[in-house]
């Protein structure tokens, strides 16, 4: 697990073990607010220490923003004084499909063998909730695209963005919807913004932020005028290799190179939609 802080208050655990995940936490004049856990329950061990060792009050709140179990397996792991707030379709997900996602991913990760789902129970609906604790308010907004459930922290008073998998090297939206993925990026560039930690990968400083919303946006037009471009001409499966990252203006580098992976299940969701809706028509 590495460590770094975003701001006097704001501490960042990166995940060494997996994908980069990143899990935030914010110091108040009245205890931690932690947003998302880590994937594996020694690193999220790690963090729970790190942030008792403080000696800067309790953890009150772990908050999810989404339900996936690189960002919630740790959930089982803070005591019964933390309360565990989520957005009521993160709640629903993770009912119905946590455990199955677990299983799955127990196969071939014995590292998972204890991880207990625990879901949230303290849940904000539509709209906006703020979380005011100590000196600093935390807004929670729903912003679709990566997962219907997905959610983004804004520590005001940092001018901080804690945005989970709605801003990551490549935006991934296999498990969501890549128009609605796209209106959550529109709608991230109206914010004042000193820095935003990603879900997966480094943190973005002020200076880079603005364009690489932009290329993320552009990002996913290209891919569809691409895999458009490849369905329109009756090509089979196989032209979709051409459609390489770099060709969507995405680096191939990022996050060990998993990107190309995240990018590859992108192109093929879009080329499935796009027949399926033509076998229908
Ligand atoms: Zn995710």
């Amino acid at each position: 697990m590495r460590r770094e802080r975003v701001s006097d208050d704001i501490y960042v655990f990166t995940s060494e073990l997996y994908a980069q995940v990143t899990a935030s936490a914010v110091v108040t004049k009245d205890g931690i607010v932690v947003i998302d856990t880590l994937p594996f329950p020694v690193e999220t061990r790690e963090m729970i220490e790190y942030l008792r060792a403080l000696g800067q009050g309790p953890i009150k709140y772990l908050v999810n923003t989404h339900w996936h179990g690189d960002h919630t397996n740790g959930n089982y792991l803070f005591d019964d004084t933390v309360e565990l707030v989520c957005h009521r379709r993160c709640q629903q997900l993770m009912e119905e499909q946590g455990q199955i996602a677990l299983d799955e991913s127990r196969e071939n990760t014995p590292l998972l063998d204890e991880v207990i789902i625990r879901v949230p129970d303290i849940v904000f609906d539509e709209g906006d909730l703020v979380l005011h604790v100590g000196n600093k308010s935390i807004e929670m907004t729903l912003t679709p695209g990566h997962t219907l459930d997905s959610t983004i922290a804004y520590v005001r008073e940092d001018k901080v963005l804690l945005a989970a998998d709605t801003v990551m090297p490549v935006p991934y939206f296999v498990w969501g919807s890549r128009h609605e993925f796209k209106n959550s990026l529109k709608f991230l560039k109206e914010y004042n913004l000193e820095s935003i930690v990603q879900g997966h990968g480094e943190v973005l400083l002020r200076g880079e932020i603005p364009a690489s919303l932009e290329s993320s946006i552009r990002y996913l037009d290209l891919l569809e005028q691409k895999v458009t471009e490849v369905v329109e001409k009756g090509k089979s499966k196989d032209a979709l290799e051409k459609l390489t990252i770099d060709r969507c203006g995405k680096s191939r580098i990022p996050l060990n190179g998993l990107v190309q992976d995240l990018h590859r299940a992108n192109v093929y969701a879009i080329f499935d939609e796009l027949t399926e809706s033509n076998k229908t028509e």
